[in-house]
C-alpha cells in the first residue's frame, strides 16, 4: 500500500521546532523575506514604493525610515499584523500550529499553545483565515471540458429535545427549528479548487453558482430539485443518493469529502460555529481540502505570504475594543 502523503517525510518540511530556536532578528528576516519576495527582503515604503530607506530601530524591532517620502514603517506596516503585540516569531509559531492542523485549530487551543489570552488567538486565526480566504475571493471554476461538483451541508441550529418523551417534538419541521441553521455551499471543480458560500437554502445559490462555474463546464449534483434551475445553463449529470452514490458517470463524492472536513472540524474542534463565521469557516476548510497535498513548509510561506501581502483587517483590527466600547 502506498503511504499516505502525510506520514512521508516530504510533508514537514517546517516544523514548531524550528521556529521557536529562531533568534528574533532571524524571525524577522524569515518575515522580510516572504513579505518583501520580490526585492529578496530588502524594505519597500508601503506609502510611495521607494526602495532606499535608512534604519530607525525601535524598542529591538526593525523599522525604517523611508528616503523619499520620510515617512515611518515597519516589516508588519499595512499587513494583516499591522499594530501586533506579539513577538514576530510567535506568529510564524501561529502560522505553523495554523498550517499543520488539517482539520482547523480552536482558539483556545492555539491559545494555550502560545500562551496567550483566548481573544487574541480568536483574532489571530480570524486574520489567518482571513489570509486564506483572499486567495478565493471571486474565484471563477471549471470551464471546456471540466467538470465540477456542486452540494449543499446544513450546519448549525442545533435544538435540544426536551428531557420527557411526550414534550419531544418533530426537530425536521421548520415550526420546530431555530431559524439558525444555514447551508454551506461547495462547488468542486475537478482536480482544482473548491469555492464555498453560505446560504439560507440550497435553492438560494443558483445566482452564486451560475457566477462562479465558467460556461462549458459539466456540473454534477444530487437529485434535489434546489439544483434544477441549473439545467438551462450547464451540461448536468445527476446522480439520486438514494438509490447510490454515483451512478452513470454522476457524482458529488469529492464535494463530499470536503463536507466531511468541515464536519470534522466543527465537531471536533470548535464544537460550535457561529452563522456569522460559517462562511470564513468555510473557506478555511475548502482552502486546507485544496492544499492537503503540499508541504507544511509550503502552506506556511502561502499563508505567511498572504497575512503580509494584505492590508490590515477591516473586520479583525481591535475587534474585543470596539466590543467593549459598545
Ligand atoms: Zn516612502
Amino acid at each position: 500500500m502506498s503511504q499516505h502523503f502525510l506520514l512521508s517525510a516530504a510533508a514537514r518540511s517546517i516544523s514548531l521546532r524550528k521556529v521557536l530556536r529562531m533568534e528574533e532578528a532571524e524571525a524577522w528576516e524569515v518575515f522580510c523575506r516572504i513579505r518583501w519576495a520580490s526585492t529578496e527582503g530588502k524594505p519597500v515604503c508601503p506609502h510611495c514604493g521607494s526602495l532606499t530607506s535608512y534604519d530607525v530601530p525601535r524598542n529591538g524591532r526593525p523599522r525604517y525610515r523611508c528616503k523619499d517620502c520620510r515617512k515611518d514603517y515597519s516589516p508588519t506596516s499595512g499587513t494583516l499584523f499591522a499594530y501586533h503585540k506579539l513577538s514576530i516569531r510567535e506568529y510564524l509559531a501561529a502560522i505553523v500550529l495554523f498550517v499543520n492542523a488539517a482539520k482547523g485549530i480552536s482558539a483556545l487551543q492555539l491559545g494555550r499553545d502560545l500562551d496567550v489570552q483566548y481573544k487574541t488567538a480568536f483574532v489571530l486565526c480570524h486574520k489567518l483565515r482571513e489570509a486564506m480566504a483572499s486567495e478565493m475571493k471571486g474565484m471563477v471554476v471549471g470551464g471546456e471540458g471540466e467538470e465540477v461538483e456542486v452540494d449543499g451541508c446544513y450546519v448549525g441550529g442545533y435544538v435540544k429535545p426536551a428531557n420527557h418523551k411526550k414534550n419531544r417534538r418533530d426537530r425536521r419541521l421548520a415550526e420546530n427549528q431555530s431559524g439558525k441553521r444555514r447551508v454551506v455551499v461547495a462547488i468542486r471543480e475537478r482536480d482544482g479548487r473548491t469555492v464555498t458560500n453560505v446560504f439560507q437554502n440550497e435553492a438560494d445559490a443558483t445566482d452564486f453558482i451560475k457566477a462562479r462555474v465558467a460556461k462549458g463546464t459539466t456540473v454534477h449534483a444530487d437529485e434535489a430539485k434546489s439544483w434544477d434551475d441549473l439545467n438551462g445553463r450547464f451540461a448536468m449529470h445527476r446522480v439520486n443518493h438514494r438509490e447510490a452514490y454515483s451512478w452513470d458517470e454522476a457524482c458529488t463524492n469529492m464535494a463530499e469529502s470536503f463536507f466531511s472536513r468541515l464536519r470534522r472540524a466543527e465537531l471536533g474542534q470548535h464544537h460550535h460555529i457561529s452563522g456569522l463565521y460559517l462562511t470564513r469557516y468555510a473557506g478555511e476548510m475548502a482552502w486546507r481540502e485544496d492544499y492537503r497535498r503540499q508541504s507544511n513548509g509550503e502552506l506556511f510561506k502561502i499563508v505567511a505570504y498572504r497575512a503580509a501581502s494584505l492590508r490590515q483587517s477591516v473586520d479583525f483590527t481591535g475587534y474585543w475594543q470596539r466590543g467593549a466600547s459598545r
